[in-house]
């Protein structure tokens, strides 16, 4: 005898056409219909190609690598090319096609803002124009990836103060020793950007060490609970010979590594919105379908509350970000800025993907219905790019008037 087990629909974060369900106050009407062309691209090329893989690789915790073609064609960091003829895209749009790979997927999101924002930026950033013309244009058509390695063994939140990884001059090259923990894309990226302290004068500088080079030694981490796909490394720096030429000729001091921050930390706001959106358009899907007491669960109101909360958070935090975007482009964003919309909307996303998996309830826990994916992988937003504690004392610094609770 077949016994057949009829079960809800997998709900899906939307990847269609036109606005975002979640989108309630039609903050992607702000894009020009160009921008919004980018993004209904992306949209198709993650329903067609990423949504099919992503719970298979995210529970084997390994990276789709054929997805990277994808990623090149969207051509979204060919700006950054210095033979390029585009201008820098919107601030908005940067953010909004963060928000769209979080909606989409967490790990991937992380993926291409790593490469992105902390990698490429760090060149764009701190990098003189030789350095630039050497590196960019490949890795701004993907074919070669980047890396951050900031993170050390003993050195996260104090990074700046206590890194213990040292640079030290012999002629015309570095000799780079130490240790980095955490390095997203590090297993497999062709360019990892190494930040260490001089030993002479005890100022942070920036290294791009390329793929085996000799003293180099990335392993990955094994056993994370959240961001499955993306692949973080451990990182042995064992007498790792640069030459002077590969280092970043603008990072003069941690203060140089920070201005990468400021602007990747938004983006990690920004994703914390796509994932309130994602978690959001899941849990509505499911509360219209899932039938208890002979009606769907989407018609008790304590449910209704539950998807009333969770829109309210994404809406608030997406308003802030939309906001910092127009700051960043007028140019006259701070740090406390991206700290605050960092710690305001991770802890928003933390609450809200709660709550989504409140209404699944046990189909809340499984990858099949989606939103599993969501919690596990909030979690590592919530800490990385710094903590909230962290975003926390740099904003209170700043509105205090200089009051640093910052033991160093
Ligand atoms: C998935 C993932 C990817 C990452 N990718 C990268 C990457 O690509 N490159 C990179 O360089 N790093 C990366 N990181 C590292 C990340 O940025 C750090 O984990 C983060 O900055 C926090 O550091 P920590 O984990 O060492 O925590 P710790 O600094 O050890 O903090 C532990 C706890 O103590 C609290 N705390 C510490 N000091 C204070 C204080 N003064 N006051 C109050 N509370 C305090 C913290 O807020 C936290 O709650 C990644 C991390 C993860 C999880």
């Amino acid at each position: 005898m077949s016994v057949t087990v009829t079960l809800p629909a997998r709900p899906e974060p939307y990847l269609g056409s036109g606005p975002l369900p979640a989108d309630f106050y039609g903050y992607e009407e702000l894009l020009s219909d160009p921008e919004r062309e980018k993004v209904e691209r992306f949209r198709e090329f993650f329903r067609t190609e990423a949504a099919p893989i992503v719970d298979d690789y995210w529970a084997r915790a390994e990276f789709p690598f054929q997805l990277v073609k994808g990623f090149a064609e969207l051509g979204l960091a060919e700006w950054a090319d210095p033979d390029s003829k585009q201008p820098p895209p919107s601030s908005l749009l940067t953010g909004v096609m963060a928000m769209e790979m979080a909606h989409a997927d967490p790990s991937l999101s992380t993926f291409f803002g790593v490469h992105t924002g902390l990698a490429m930026g760090s060149i764009l950033t701190c990098g003189s124009e030789e350095q630039k013309r050497r590196w960019l244009p490949a890795m701004s058509r993907l074919e070669k990836i980047g890396a951050f390695a900031l993170t050390e063994p003993h050195g996260g939140s104090d990074v700046a103060g206590g890194m213990e990884t040292t640079a030290r001059r012999d002629g015309d090259e570095w000799v780079l020793d130490g240790a980095k923990r955490w390095i997203g894309n590090a297993t497999f990226a062709d360019r990892v950007v190494v930040w260490a302290r001089d030993v002479e004068t005890h100022h942070v500088l920036g290294f791009v060490v390329e793929k085996g080079t000799p003293g180099f030694h990335p392993t990955k981490i094994e056993n994370k609970i959240a961001l499955r796909i993306v692949q973080n490394a451990d990182i042995v720096l064992d007498n790792c010979r640069v030459p002077e030429a590969n280092r970043l000729q603008q990072a003069n001091s941690f203060k140089d590594t920070a201005k990468i921050l400021r602007a990747t930390r938004s983006g990690v706001a920004w994703q914390s919105v796509g994932v309130m959106f994602g978690a959001y358009e899941i849990a509505l899907q499911y509360a219209k379908e899932r039938q208890q007491f002979g009606r769907p669960i989407g018609s008790f109101q304590l449910v209704q509350d539950l998807l009333v909360k969770m829109l309210g958070n994404a809406t608030a935090s997406c308003g802030m970000m939309v906001r910092l975007a127009q700051l960043q482009d007028a140019g006259v964003y701070r740090d406390e800025q991206s700290s605050l919309a960092k710690a305001y909307c991770t802890v928003r996303m933390r609450e809200t993907v709660g709550w989504a998996r409140e209404l699944l309830a046990a189909n809340g826990i499984v990858l099949d219905y989606n939103i599993g994916r969501f919690i596990a992988d909030s979690e590592a937003l919530y800490s990385y790019e710094g903590t909230r504690e962290m975003q926390t004392l740099i904003v209170a610094r700043a509105v205090t008037g200089g009051l640093s609770a910052f033991v160093r």
